[in-house]
């Protein structure tokens, strides 16, 4: 079987002429693969060409297994089901500017920060490009045409750097004219910082915004929770993330996830201060999302809006990440492993 999904229409040009069918239907076919159609719903093309390209070829590899809807607001948990039995997580956030959708570049991830569920049981493999476009076609097909996914956000589980090429042609399919039509400027790409990739990704002539998780003012703490920081001191991540501002003109996000006892006193707000003054960024403020397996404490509303104030006295532009979903298993891998571990005992 061969995935149609990640194909841009010159490449599926290209594949219906291997198979002696004229090249045209190659736009019409990524067409109704963009629109959220099965080879049977792609009504323009003859029947037994529909009937022979089922039983050879896939147009939709991912499918809602789960959803969990907020009580809270109206964000909504996917469980996406890959055609292996694998299954990612994703999030649909409704925002006054639109839907925005978090999807999953890996099925699980292999960088082990120590705060998130994602990476608990290692990285299984890394998503297709057309399985992360297939996690926004899902999604559309959940708003049944009455909306659409207009942002997304790679945040999900899994390292997008650690999936390069495939996250690089997904990027580009999405700004494909007769495709979900979403404005590279409307991504996000969240990483925990894999410096060499973070320069390719300035050269790549994409212009998405770049979040780096920083968590930590100083390579002594960083280190305590992301393992990733032995590889790459903060210098060096500051230095791709100035590269990076230089090159597209765009600031950078930075993530810092408050953790109880680690990260969240006032002198590490001052020395984060001193070390992104003059940077054109701002600050994402996360309240830890404690994960039941990790030994880590959360912090209360006070320390956050502390932290806060004490950037915003020293001019560093900062936020308080507006927590979604709380009641729907809303962090990072956690449902997936919810279920996972359900379907275990
Ligand atoms: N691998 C990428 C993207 C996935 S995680 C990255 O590291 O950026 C998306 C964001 O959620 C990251 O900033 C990550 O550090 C953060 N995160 C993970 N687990 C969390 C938790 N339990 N509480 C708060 N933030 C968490």
């Amino acid at each position: 079987m061969i995935e149609l999904t990640g194909m841009n229409p010159a490449e599926l040009t290209a594949w219906c002429k291997e198979q002696g069918l004229p090249g045209f239907r190659g736009k019409q076919i990524f067409k109704w693969i963009h629109q959220g159609a099965d080879f049977e719903g792609m009504t323009n093309l003859p029947k037994d060409l529909r009937a022979r390209l089922q039983e050879m070829a896939i147009a939709q590899p991912v499918e809602i297994i789960e959803k969990r809807q907020s009580r809270l607001d109206d964000t909504v948990k996917f469980l996406f089901g890959l055609r292996d039995g694998n299954c990612v997580e994703g999030v649909l956030m409704h925002y006054h500017h639109g839907y925005t959708l978090c999807i999953s570049t890996q099925v699980g991830c292999r960088m082990g920060c120590t705060f998130c569920a994602s990476t608990l049981d290692g990285c299984v493999r890394s998503l297709t490009p057309g399985e992360m476009l297939g996690e926004i076609l899902c999604a559309n097909r959940f708003l049944e045409g009455k909306d659409r996914v207009h942002n997304v956000v790679l945040m999900g589980s899994g390292e997008p750097l650690d999936n390069y090429d495939n996250v690089m042609k997904f990027l580009r399919l999405l700004r494909e004219p007769d495709g979900v039509s979403i404005g590279l400027r409307n991504v996000s790409l969240s990483t925990c910082g894999i410096v060499p990739r973070m320069y390719d990704l300035a050269e790549e002539d994409l212009p998405v915004t770049l979040s780096v998780s920083l968590h930590a003012p100083n390579d002594e703490i960083r280190r305590q929770t992301m393992p990733i920081a032995k590889a790459y001191p903060m210098e060096d991540l500051l230095k791709a993330c100035r590269n990076y501002i230089d090159k597209t003109g765009r600031r950078v996000i930075f993530e810092y996830a408050l953790v109880g006892g680690v990260n969240c006193e006032e002198k590490h707000a001052v020395e984060l201060a001193s070390r992104l003054r003059g940077m054109q960024c701002h600050v994402n403020l996360i309240p830890l999302n404690v994960v039941e397996e990790r030994d880590l404490r959360g912090v209360n509303e006070r320390i956050v809006s502390d932290f806060l104030k004490t950037l915003e006295k020293l001019h560093i532009s900062a936020t308080r990440r507006r927590e979604m979903g709380d009641d729907i298993e809303g962090a990072c891998g956690q449902l997936r492993r919810k279920t996972i571990m359900e379907k275990k005992q």
